[in-house]
């Protein structure tokens, strides 16, 4: 059997009970950058040094340049095959929810019903102050001010050194323990704590599938391994699982 034989085996022996954790990576191959990699860097910048409060408190008009030139690839990004097949995945039956730590909209635009966004969306900012959200339909110039307040906005994303929402990683912990299989894509699981979410489903007698083209901190806990682009092998599990393999 081919190890997607064998992963389209374990994701229907789940009986609708797998998961998926996504990360940068998966929507790489929709030409968005990730964090961690040669593309990593803006500037002389890395992500590291832009995605922080203290980053911000410092120099907003910079961190907000940062994120004009990342919403500006994003809109232009379509979802790739990889987004498409997940959102099938779930359509069928074989898939109960992404999790996902992209601050991207890429999943929504594949349709994917049950999601949970642990790291904000980058599509959306919020008042410093106040709390008060906006959705961005362009990308904006500059600090954006608050409406009701005046006060300076921040994208409504997670940055280092922060806490997650609450009810997301409730929910999460909540899908990750009870799953049979964790699908774990595109992520180097170094941010925690979305990177230990899988382990969850392995103390439970799960097992932990990695899709990455690279090694992760999760690879040694992987039952299953798949050394490949997000969209390659998600093409070919939907594949496996549409075709008789049983
Ligand atoms: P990361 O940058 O740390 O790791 C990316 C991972 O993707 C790496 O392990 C890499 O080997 C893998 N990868 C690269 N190309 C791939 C492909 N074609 N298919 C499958 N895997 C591929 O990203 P992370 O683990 O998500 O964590 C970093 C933080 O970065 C997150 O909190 C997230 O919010 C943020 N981020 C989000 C986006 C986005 O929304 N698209 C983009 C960059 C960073
Ligand atoms: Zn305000």
């Amino acid at each position: 059997m081919g190890v997607y034989e064998e992963v389209a085996r374990l994701i229907k022996k789940s009986e609708g009970n797998a998961v998926a954790l996504t990360g940068a990576g998966i929507s790489a191959d929709s030409g968005i950058p990730t964090f961690r990699g040669k593309d990593g860097l803006w500037r002389k910048y890395s992500p590291q040094e832009l995605a922080t409060p203290e980053a911000f408190e410092r120099d907003p008009e910079l961190v907000w340049e940062w994120y004009e030139w990342r919403i500006s690839l994003i809109k232009k990004a379509d979802p790739n095959p990889a987004h498409l097949a997940l959102a099938e995945m779930e359509r069928l039956g074989y898939l109960r929810c992404v999790v996902t730590q992209n601050v991207d909209d890429l999943h929504e635009r594949a349709c994917t019903k049950c999601l949970v966004k642990l790291h904000g969306d980058i599509m959306t900012a919020k008042c410093t102050r106040c709390g008060f959200e906006v959705k961005w339909k362009e990308v904006p110039k500059g600090v954006p001010k608050c409406p009701l307040c005046c006060s300076p906005m921040r994208p409504a994303v997670v940055w280092f050194g922060e806490p997650l929402p609450m009810e997301a990683l409730i929910k999460a912990e909540e899908l990750f323990s009870s799953a049979k299989v964790a699908l774990v894509i595109g992520t180097s699981a170094v941010v925690q704590p979305a990177g230990s979410l899988p382990l969850l489903t392995k103390e439970n007698g799960g097992y932990i599938i990695e899709i990455n083209p690279d090694e992760t901190a999760l690879t040694p806990f992987a039952d299953v391994v798949i050394r490949e682009k997000a969209s390659v092998a998600l093409s070919k599990i939907l594949e496996s699982l549409l075709g008789e393999t049983e």
